[in-house]
């Protein structure tokens, strides 16, 4: 199975509490500086400490260093005994055209934060579950292979690719992640996706690990996932206006609906998003785990 990070923030649920295997992917962005992991009342499985840069993009007075991010993500995971990845600062690109020198220009911030990274990571003395990632960025197939050998040669032990989360379509997010899997190979993480048919290919090309919010965001919008097969519905308090809406719940196995199926219908308070977020979660992984099955039968058969 691919390995899914669900996304977190200093109030969501708890989610590894709920389920085995379930690892947390925490945003800088996300927590407050004084927050760290001793408040988990359950370590996740895996744990990765991004450097907040892509939540940073709509904040353009966010300019700390990549020392400082380091600090940070040190004092968020100190004492972490399960897998766990930090993320270089990556300077991630804005959606839309951008000037190609102005890209480069960008890139070469990535790069060059990169090796500072690597040099902190180094020194810090780190047990060995703690490991490096570093963040390609670029928005062509020669930026990205020109990030991807610059990074390779950085010295990290895992490499991502990010500015994909404001990307819709499928064939550009995946068109990118071939660019980057060109130059290092199939074992990255994506960063940011969401779509289920993106998922399926990089699955099928041999991606290591992804992460989401859609669980969240999907309860924020008083909207509930159901799996086999995925699909969303909206409750009668939701202003999204093109899903159908439910009115009762249907069968589930989750932890909240095992409880009390009604929780999941209320809405306006975050108490309520966090255990429609929880049954969400359910079902995008058992539809990922599905996803996983059909992938793995087709390819043992082809
Ligand atoms: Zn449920």
């Amino acid at each position: 199975m691919i390995d899914f990070f669900m996304c977190w923030s200093d109030s969501d649920p708890f989610y590894q509490t709920y389920f085995e295997n379930c690892s947390i992917l925490i945003s800088l962005a996300h927590v407050s500086q004084s927050w760290d992991i001793s408040r988990f009342p359950v370590q996740p499985t895996k744990l990765m400490v991004d450097s907040g840069a892509f939540a940073a993009l709509s904040n353009p007075r966010w300019t700390p260093t990549q020392s400082q991010i380091f600090n940070l993500q040190l004092n968020i995971s100190k004492g972490s005994a399960v897998p766990t990845i930090l993320c270089h600062l990556d300077t991630p690109l804005p959606p839309g055209n951008m000037d190609t020198m102005d890209v480069y220009r960008k890139i070469e911030s990535t790069v060059a934060n990169a090796y500072e990274f690597i040099q902190l990571f180094k020194s810090a003395g780190l047990p060995p579950n703690f490991k490096s990632m570093g963040v390609i960025q670029g928005n062509s197939y020669n930026t990205i292979t020109f990030c991807a050998n610059e990074l390779s040669r950085a010295g990290f032990d895992h490499l991502g690719i990010g500015s994909l989360a404001t990307i819709y379509k499928a064939d550009i997010i995946l068109e990118r992640v071939r660019a980057a899997a060109s130059v290092v190979g199939p074992d990255l993480h994506v960063f940011g996706i969401s779509g289920l048919d993106v998922t399926a290919e990089l699955m099928a090309m041999g991606i290591r690990s992804i992460d989401s919010s859609r669980p969240m965001k999907v309860a924020m919008y008083n909207c509930l996932l159901y799996s086999n097969p995925l699909r969303q519905y909206k409750l009668k308090d939701s202003k999204v206006k093109e899903k159908a809406t439910i009115d009762s719940p249907l069968p589930c196995d989750c932890p909240i609906c095992k409880k009390d199926p009604a929780l999941i219908f209320r809405a306006g308070k975050k108490r309520y998003h966090n255990m429609r977020a929880v049954h969400n979660y359910y079902h995008l992984r058992r539809e990922l785990e599905d996803i996983y099955r059909r992938c793995y039968v087709s390819s043992n058969l082809a």
